[in-house]
């Protein structure tokens, strides 16, 4: 038996990266029935064991627990949540201090998510070279705020090798999602640090056009100098959570010991009196701009 990881799916076959070679493989029916909650059996990102047949495929015996997942919607008008990749050690909020301008609110909901998938967040703001002395100072004040909140942040360019060399970094031999609107500048850093990239997106996409079903899968795209990226096409944010009104507080750090001040238990810290949000706020510990981003979320659950 051998160990791998599920790198691509067509829906009926799978790559399985072992560390020396990539084999393709297939899922016994029987484990097709076993999972109910989510319509994928197995995702791109999966660890399994396998065993390798005559002409060199692979059968897959077992799936291994996932650490974590990240799912969308099921496309194709089945019901449920689809797997779009698990394991990640770590998901990349991409955003540009301008063209197009950052948005705050992006960013929050992205960490508020990540928070309730038990994903690691990293915050990255791009195009640094663009930025005026007021996009720099609003670049370091995030920053700042973000890492006392216990996230990381990285300001970053592509002129600027320095920055790419924190990014290398940080990707390294690590299995990394990318997640931001377009334009911002995440094929781009991707391929500065990494130029033969592009050269393995083309080569994994030859493989999909074999699926007759291949929608928009998925993919990990091995990088050069060890780690994976998790490719999501048409993916620019997670898919959303359900969270209650009342929950939404616990996914903001800032908020959790404050919220033990309120007096009531269901708190929403928007209207309701004594409240311990709505103190600490008005005392200028929590930011205005996370404040802002919180109750836009509750607006929107
Ligand atoms: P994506 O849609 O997020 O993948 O964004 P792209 O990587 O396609 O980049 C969009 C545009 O921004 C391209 O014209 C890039 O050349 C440009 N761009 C990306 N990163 C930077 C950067 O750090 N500085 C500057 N000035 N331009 C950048
Ligand atoms: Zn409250």
């Amino acid at each position: 038996m051998k160990k791998g990881r599920v790198i691509q799916s067509t829906g009926s076959w799978y790559l399985v990266d072992t560390g020396d070679k990539i084999v393709e493989s297939r899922l016994p029916g029987r484990f097709r029935l076993e999972e109910k909650e989510v319509t994928n059996p197995l995702a791109v990102g999966d660890w399994v064991d396998f065993n390798l047949n005559d002409d060199g495929s692979g059968n897959i015996e077992k799936i291994h627990k996932r650490e974590n997942y990240i799912t969308r919607q099921a496309t194709h008008g089945k019901r449920g949540e689809q797997i779009l990749v698990s394991n990640l050690d770590q998901a990349c909020v991409v955003q540009s201090i301008k063209q197009p301008r950052l948005k705050e609110g992006f960013i929050d909901r992205f960490l508020v998510t990540c928070e309730a998938y038990e994903v690691n967040p990293v915050i990255i703001i791009n195009k640094m070279d663009l930025a005026k002395s007021g996009g720099k100072a609003l670049a370091e004040e995030l920053k700042e705020l973000y890492t006392e909140l216990g996230y990381k942040c990285l300001l970053t360019s592509i002129e600027d090798e320095l920055s790419l060399k924190s990014v290398r970094a940080l990707l390294k031999d690590k299995t990394s999602a990318f997640i931001g609107p377009s334009g911002v500048g995440k094929t781009s850093l991707i391929n500065a640090i990494d130029p033969s990239y592009n050269l393995k997106v083309n080569e994994v996409s030859d493989f999909s056009s074999k699926g007759k079903h291949t929608t928009t899968f998925a993919r990990l795209i091995p990088l050069s100098f060890g780690g994976y990226i998790a490719d999501t096409p048409g993916i620019r944010e997670f898919g959303l959570v359900n969270i209650e009104p009342w929950e939404l507080s616990l996914f903001f750090p800032e908020m959790l010991e404050p919220r033990e001040n309120c007096q009531f238990s269901n708190c929403t810290h928007a209207h309701e009196p004594k409240c311990g949000v709505a103190d600490a706020f008005e005392k200028g510990e929590i930011a205005a701009s996370r404040y802002q981003s919180y109750l836009n979320m509750l607006d929107s659950l």
